[in-house]
């Protein structure tokens, strides 16, 4: 039997993949896969869906994707294995994605001077019912419109980090981020390092109590996953992975289950947060 994988960076409608928590559950079986989690953006509304739709066979380790602000960018954090009953936490969900609306708002009004003309209700529909709006859904009610061609040339031309009528979300610092998963027994790993983090970087986010990174992510080829690999190994991190699937809205993929990843990252994980005192990985029944 080949060696069991997992797919700790996985993405439901409820934030801005278009998958259901249960279509996320149902490709990773079909993957053959040991372990996901979900890591929505801002929200933990797929977390209870996904274990009830797992059942027994399938670990579903609790996850969330935060934003950070570090060196005046915006930066990604996976939080893994927290307890989802933590009022600190779940309150800075909520008001995360309540800034999420004012942000798109504020786009819009970006976007509305240079002559485009998006509403938030068209966004809206564009998203359809989740708990943590994003650009990827204003990007699809620009593409409905027919102002852009893709979601990428919507990035690109207007609402990627570096294009005109991009608004930056972050209110949390890293220091923030990492209180919040860590202050509900959790551990917090740099997402996707090779988009956003500079090698320079890492030690200062260490001190912050980042503990681990994402090695094996679809941005990461061959070389750049060997070059993550190893600075965790440098640094004592914790190392983790998955196709970070959007479901249908990036053409092509990448899909759930197809970046190999280990189940040896998950028994480190578990190992961390045993240390931590931490059983918050798959609790008996949901
Ligand atoms: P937000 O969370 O609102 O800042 O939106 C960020 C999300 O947009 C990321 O998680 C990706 O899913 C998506 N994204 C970022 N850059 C691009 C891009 N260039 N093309 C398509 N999607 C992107
Ligand atoms: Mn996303
Ligand atoms: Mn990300
Ligand atoms: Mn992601």
């Amino acid at each position: 039997m080949p060696p069991p994988r997992v797919d700790l960076h996985l993405h439901t409608r409820h934030s801005d993949g278009t998958f259901t928590p249960q279509e996320v559950v149902q490709r990773a079986r079909s993957a053959g896969l040991a372990a996901i989690s979900i890591t929505d953006h801002d929200t933990l509304a797929g977390l209870t869906p996904a274990r009830l739709a797992a059942g027994p066979g399938l670990e579903v380790l609790a996850g969330v994707e935060l934003t950070a602000v570090w060196a005046r960018r915006e930066l990604h954090i996976l939080g893994y294995g927290f307890r989802t009953e933590d009022v600190p936490l779940q309150s800075y969900l909520t008001r995360a994605q309540g800034g999420r609306r004012s942000r798109i708002q504020a786009m819009i009004g970006r976007l509305k001077e240079r002559g485009v003309q998006v509403s938030l209700e068209e966004v809206e529909q564009a998203a359809g019912d989740v708990d943590s709006i994003g650009r990827p859904h204003l990007a699809e009610a620009l593409m409905r419109k027919g102002i852009v061609r893709s979601l990428s040339e919507a990035f690109e031309r207007y609402i990627g980090d570096r294009a005109p009528c991009f608004v930056r979300q972050a209110t949390l610092t890293v220091a923030d981020a990492v209180g919040l998963i860590g202050g509900a027994g959790g551990v917090a790993v740099l997402a996707h390092p090779h988009r956003m983090v500079e090698d320079a970087w890492v030690p200062a986010l260490i001190q912050q109590g980042i503990q681990g990174i994402e090695v094996y992510h679809p941005d990461h080829n061959a070389s750049v996953a060997e070059h993550y690999r190893r600075l965790a190994q440098e640094h004592g991190l914790l190392i983790t992975g998955g196709s970070d699937c959007h479901g249908l809205r990036r053409q092509g993929g990448p899909f759930i289950g197809t970046i190999p990843v280990p189940y040896g990252c998950v028994e480190r994980l578990k190992e961390i947060l045993d240390l931590k005192g931490s059983d918050p990985f798959c609790p008996k029944g949901v």
